[in-house]
């Protein structure tokens, strides 16, 4: 539907996205509790986008090596001129892995032995490990950890276990 509003923004782009800009600004809280609730309502739909939105990036990455290198170069770019945001996004992210207190009580459950290979703290640096990984929807709960060992972790990586 063609609104005045509508046909307003159209002409005026640059006003219309300043306005928005400023809002958001001002709005910087409400907006914060706002996107809470709604990643809370649609976890599934959001986790299908996101998986959509891979799925595409993934094709788009074999067919067009000059778009991914201006991804990389935009993304280096950000990282550079935001360093405070970056650094908030990987705090919030390493707070989502596994809690001090759980990986010890998967440690003790498997009597401090790596899962895969046998063998033992302190010989070798032991991991909590996702036996089906987080990537395929594996859960960060005690019966999908495991207990294993730095390059047993490494070596199995995303591969699903049979
Ligand atoms: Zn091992």
């Amino acid at each position: 539907m063609d609104t005045p509003q509508k046909r307003y923004a159209q002409r005026n782009p640059e006003k219309v996205k300043k306005w928005q800009r400023e809002w958001r600004e001002s709005h910087k809280e409400e907006r914060a509790i706002y996107l809470k609730k709604y990643k809370k309502v649609n976890r599934e739909k959001l986790k299908e986008k996101e998986h959509e939105y891979h799925k595409k990036y993934i094709a788009r990455k074999k067919l067009d090596p000059i778009w991914v290198e201006k991804r990389r170069e935009y993304r280096r770019k950000y990282r550079k001129e935001n360093t405070e945001i970056v650094r908030m996004w990987r705090k919030s992210n390493k707070k989502r892995g596994i809690s001090c207190k759980l990986r010890f009580e998967i440690f003790k459950r498997d009597n401090f032995t790596c899962f895969y290979c046998g063998r033992k703290a302190p010989a070798v640096v032991l991991q909590v490990d996702h036996k089906i990984p987080k990537s395929k929807g594996g859960k960060t709960a005690k019966e999908n950890l495991i207990t294993s060992c730095f390059e047993c972790n490494i070596g199995k990586s995303d591969n699903l276990l049979n």
